[in-house]
């Protein structure tokens, strides 16, 4: 017997799943498809590696990663993930795939994935016309197929494909395939971009560069490691001859790429914004019929060799000298299924969506009665478009649909922290108040007899053995982390000293979002720290890792969006993830929140590698903000004087381009916050006589030569500060 067909048909006959990883809040949209033995993510917003190791998902079985879209709420997670992956499994080989510009993104995060030999492959899914499998003239191709004809055939890529789908997918046709999954991107536009074919048009006019641009016929492929991929869709920088040079090219002295080659994006990009969305259709393989030995008996087929043929689909001729044809002993074929992703962030891009040539074979066609789920990470007020349930309504009535939306409940994600939370409540009821949270489940919404439930975080829907939706039990999970928090107080809870009163900061409040080094942990979240004055009318955020917008919500509860809209700066201490992953998802969060409203845009302050960061992202992504250089401080003076802040920048001993940050208050106070350091004697001379200073502490004493090498403070170093 062929030994990779047993291998196949053992991973098809095992669980399938797909389950909700992330919903809104302290995590983002983000689902992933479960086999035996290898995981598919779909979307990897911030929070997402978090999840995992809280709920002890694999990672390192993941390594095909699709994204819907660049937008932060989908990519966020993406940076710290890979560079975990890049830590942890070294040369293994990550897979992403994702709409138009995915390597640019990719590209853009060189500034702070400094892994140079990690081994990537990036593929872009451009979104021809006539992608989708289904369209009407590859309908009229298959049109001799029956449904069993034309699954997915299990056992090999690209071979002889004696399946129908080769006839019914016989244009070139962008999709990934190996042994589990067959996904099919299909891309929608949003109303006011010009036409895919104008749009190729365009590219080719324009662009005098031809790395990254590809015919529609070569769909957009980059593979090897990350310095390559950087190197291989370079564009030298225009000089522009300003007096920032200098800096620039030190400040870039960590990165691996060569300084003088200063890469950006061709100015295509910036008029061509990724605008476009990859929704997916991932198709499970059909399961071979069953063999019928008994019947193979009574047609007279000798076991052995006769056997195989029929198995490989090959008619044999029994003894009486009859031809046996395969699907006298073995049963039809058990039809895949079929799971769509569909995101649809605003009506722009309704048109599109509901454009029937899309979708034909899900809806009427070949793959109809195939489809198992739909999830739809699609906001309520697009949801309920007539023009979208109207939509919906095509689909046949055995698919479960899904929604992932702001109305999914805002369970907590992080159940250790939270736990860990509670502990600290019960010694200090004012310093840890309890963190805001609503596990309510929303009611399915009806439209027009079709229920779409309310996606919640774990849930899952089966693909195999049954095709149920799963709620995932959560107060099984609860009792365990209670047995846990009571353990904690075992002890007597400790005597806190209370903090120095001082009526000069009465309207002042610090809330610390974040103080883990390097990775998101289980406990604690990465660097972040809020600073409120006049009584919540301004406020500051100190660096802004990944999560920050989370823990916001989760802390700051019914006054999360009053916060969010009074913050009027970030101020970045360095060019390290851990401590600016989480500034894009705030400054769209904030930009939407005040969309209608005139409004200031929000003042991000940092070193000059991030404003580099952040304008690569904005020619792919609008993000509205303004940057000024932290050196500049005449200038950051003149921006805080509405706050009555002096602000004075110091720079540490880190990373090149650190900096700590002494704020002083008209009132008298002064707060100091060093940023990531060894004991820095500009800093304390700077920040003497402080009310507060917060000041890293990443490492445990006795690690003094460890924490010299990776310029960080033991404990004992930052209290001897
Ligand atoms: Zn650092």
């Amino acid at each position: 017997v062929d030994m990779k067909r047993v291998q196949a048909s053992a991973a098809v006959h095992g669980r399938i799943y797909s389950q909700i990883v992330g919903t809104t809040g302290d995590s983002c949209p983000s689902i992933w498809f479960f086999f035996e033995n290898n995981r598919y993510i779909v979307n990897c917003g911030e929070g997402f590696q978090r999840f995992c190791n809280q709920h002890q998902l694999k990672l390192a079985r993941a390594q095909n990663i699709f994204l819907t879209d660049l937008s932060w709420e989908s990519v966020g997670g993406l940076p710290g993930t890979l560079l975990t992956l890049a830590d942890t499994s070294g040369i293994a080989g990550t897979k992403i795939h994702g709409p138009r510009h995915t390597t640019h993104f990719v590209q853009a995060c060189r500034h702070f994935i400094n892994r140079p030999k990690f081994q990537l492959s990036i593929k872009d899914f451009l979104g021809t016309p006539t992608a989708a499998p289904g369209s009407p003239s590859n309908i009229q191709n298959s049109s001799n197929s029956n449904i069993s004809g034309v699954q997915t055939d299990t056992t090999s890529t690209g071979s002889s494909n004696k399946s129908g789908e080769a006839k019914a997918l016989n244009r070139p046709q962008e999709s990934f395939k190996d042994s589990n999954l067959t996904v099919f991107p299909i891309v929608i536009q949003r109303g006011d971009e010009p036409k895919f074919s104008d749009d190729y048009l365009a590219m080719t006019a324009n662009a005098s560069h031809s790395t990254l641009i590809k015919s529609p016929s070569s769909p957009n492929r980059v593979n090897g490691t990350l310095e390559n991929i950087i190197e291989s869709t370079r564009v030298p920088l225009e000089k522009e001859g300003n007096k920032q040079d200098v800096q620039e090219e030190n400040s870039e002295r960590e990165c691996f790429h060569n300084p003088r080659n200063y890469t950006q994006p061709p100015s295509f990009f910036a008029q061509h914004k990724s605008t476009s969305i990859c929704c997916y259709a991932f198709h499970t393989p059909s399961m071979r019929g069953k063999f019928d030995v008994q019947k193979a008996k009574q047609l007279g087929i000798p076991p052995g060799s006769a056997y195989s043929a029929l198995t490989r689909g090959e008619s044999v001729v029994n003894s009486k000298g009859e031809t046996i044809l395969p699907s006298q002993v073995i049963s039809p074929e058990i039809p895949g299924s079929v799971v769509l992703v569909i995101k649809c962030p605003s009506e722009e891009y309704l048109d599109s969506l509901t454009d029937q040539n899309k979708w034909q074979s899900y809806i009427n066609g070949i793959y109809s009665n195939c489809v198992a789920t739909i999830y739809h990470i699609t906001p309520p007020k697009v949801l309920d478009n007539p023009q979208y349930k109207e939509w919906l309504q095509n689909f046949q009535p055995q698919a479960n649909h899904i929604a992932i939306n702001e109305r999914s409940s805002n369970r907590t994600a992080f159940q250790s922290a939270a736990s860990h939370h509670a502990a600290l409540n019960k010694i200090d009821e004012d310093m840890f108040s309890p963190l805001y949270e609503n596990t309510e489940i929303p009611a399915p919404i009806s439209v027009d007899g079709i229920n779409v439930m309310q996606g919640e975080l774990k849930d899952i829907s089966w693909i195999r053995p049954s095709g149920e939706y799963q709620r995932f039990d959560w107060n099984s999970e609860e009792i365990l982390y209670k047995e846990r928090e009571k353990k904690i107080f075992i002890a007597e809870p400790p005597k806190v000293p209370a903090l120095q009163e001082l009526t000069k900061w009465d309207d002042t409040e610090v809330t610390f979002l974040g103080t883990a080094s390097a990775i998101p942990g289980k406990y604690r979240n990465v660097s972040g720290i809020h600073l409120s004055t006049e009584n919540g009318k301004y406020g500051i955020l100190m660096d802004a890792g990944e999560g920050t917008l989370g823990q916001m919500k989760r802390v700051f509860g019914a006054q999360f969006e009053k916060t969010i809209k009074a913050l009027k700066f970030i101020f970045i201490t360095h060019m390290h993830a851990d401590h600016h992953l989480g500034l894009n998802r705030i400054i769209q969060f904030r930009h939407n929140l005040l969309r209608d409203d005139a409004h200031e845009p929000l003042h991000i302050i940092g070193p000059l590698a991030i404003e580099k960061w952040l304008s690569e992202y904005n020619t792919l992504i609008d993000l509205s903000y303004q940057f000024t250089l932290v050196s500049d401080s005449t200038e950051v003076n003149e921006l805080l004087r509405s706050m009555n802040l002096k602000f004075e920048p110091v720079e540490v001993i880190h990373c090149p381009y650190s900096y700590g940050f002494v704020f002083k208050h008209h009132k008298g106070w002064k707060i100091v916050y060093s940023g990531d350091t060894r004991p820095c004697s500009d800093l304390i001379k700077a920040g003497y006589g402080a009310d507060l200073l917060i000041h890293e502490a990443t490492l445990e004493d006795g690690m003094e030569s460890e924490a010299k090498k990776k310029r960080h403070c033991t404990v004992g170093e930052a209290i001897s500060v």
